[in-house]
């Protein structure tokens, strides 16, 4: 039997507070030694019952772990150390031989020599979530970082990883174009590999409701995009910006829709055509595996044909490459309905080119709904 290549991701479940437009789950806590021995309690727990549950899927020994992302929560508010017993935890249970290791990391937590203990603990691509380069955006963004240790945190990440990437979370009040061109060009001075760029979601009833962006978000897409390009990076993703090699092999997993495990609470998974997740909540994560002994995972769905068909067509057209109808076809048995195809093309929302489906740069901007069309003109051959 021929080796699976699989994600494999572990959930952080601590930040130094929540902020306010988070959909991530965390508990607004400072971890301490013993609260990390406790989390490494419960993982170990975790692997070692895994392994029989995923049996039933497949020999995991022929799933071999090509990428490792730590996310949160905020994964650098724990220490190297707790990743080196991680790293020792991974390789003795499973066919763990990454070749892109990320850690998110907050600038607020991070100091000089932890970055090194990050690295030295086989860490080789750091992500930063500095969100913005204005005092006034971070303000705004509430976040619990001021410029001043935003910029200091990137000096030194940017010295000591070779693959850096930041994350930026844009469309925020008071942010026109040239402040998030001077943002990008303050990034960019930090010689980062990736960049990713966020839509604040403003929705009704939820925070930053009113808070509409100064400019339409478009513009700021466009801004975003042509600078960066002019700057050798590629928009590979929806929100993703990378110089070419230095794509997220990780989310490529989730785009490209292959094999996923997750660790830790809230963490899904999908391997074979079942999906799963933890519960959203370290007790209950931590209870069911030390004292019940048991898996707290909930199954989510079986995937069927149809719906790995509409999961390709959702994740893979956030991609710049787009989707690959002969995939479409022979992977999932299904193929579009041409007529709609053409109308979506004289819209300008797609390009059809041989084999390849992709949004256009409007279509980027709709891609929710294009999905939504799409879905409906899915045939079964
Ligand atoms: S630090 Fe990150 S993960 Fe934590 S609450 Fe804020 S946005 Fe969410």
């Amino acid at each position: 039997m021929s080796l699976v290549e699989a994600a494999l991701y572990l959930h952080v479940p601590f930040c130094l507070k929540k902020c306010p437009y988070c959909d991530f789950y965390s508990i607004p806590h400072v971890p301490s030694t013993l609260d990390e021995k406790a989390y490494l309690k419960a993982l170990k727990a975790e692997v070692s019952q895994l392994k029989p549950f995923l049996f039933s899927l497949l020999d995991p020994d022929h799933l071999r772990f090509t990428t490792f992302y730590v996310g949160g929560g905020t994964p650098s508010l724990l220490s190297p150390g707790f990743y080196q017993s991680v790293f020792e935890l991974l390789a003795s249970v499973f066919n763990f031989s990454p070749e892109e290791l990320t850690l998110e990391a907050n600038p607020d937590t991070l100091t000089p020599d932890k970055l090194k203990g990050f690295l030295q603990a086989g860490f080789n691509r750091l992500s930063l979530g500095v969100q913005s380069l204005t005092a006034k955006g971070l303000k705004t963004l509430q976040r619990t970082h001021d410029l001043k240790t935003t910029l200091k945190a990137l000096e030194t990440a940017s010295s000591l990883f070779k693959n850096l990437s930041l994350d930026f979370i844009f469309g925020w009040r008071h942010q026109g174009e040239k402040t998030l061109k001077k943002e990008i060009e303050t990034a960019l001075s930090f010689s980062p590999t990736h960049l990713s760029f966020y839509e604040l979601t403003i929705e009704k009833n939820r925070p930053f409701s009113g808070f509409s962006p100064k400019k339409p978000v478009e513009k700021l897409y466009l801004v975003i995009e042509e600078t960066l390009k002019t700057r050798g990076f590629l928009r590979y993703e929806i929100s993703n910006y990378a110089k070419p090699g230095f794509e997220c092999q990780h989310n490529l997993f989730y785009w490209e829709v292959k094999p996923y495990l997750g660790l830790g609470p809230s963490a899904v998974s999908r391997v074979s055509n079942l999906r799963w997740q933890n519960p959203a909540d370290l007790k209950a994560y931590a209870e069911n595996l030390l004292i019940k002994g048991k898996l707290p995972l909930k199954i989510i769905e079986r995937l069927d044909n149809l719906e790995f068909a509409k999961e390709y067509l959702f994740m893979g057209l956030r991609l710049q490459k787009g989707i690959d109808l002969k995939r479409l076809k022979n992977e999932f048995g299904y193929t579009l309905k041409e007529d709609l195809l053409k109308n979506l093309s004289k819209k300008g929302l797609i390009e059809k080119r041989d084999h390849s489906l992709t949004l256009t740069f409007k279509g980027k901007l709709l891609h929710n709904q294009v999905v939504k069309l799409l879905w409906k003109a899915l045939l079964k051959t």
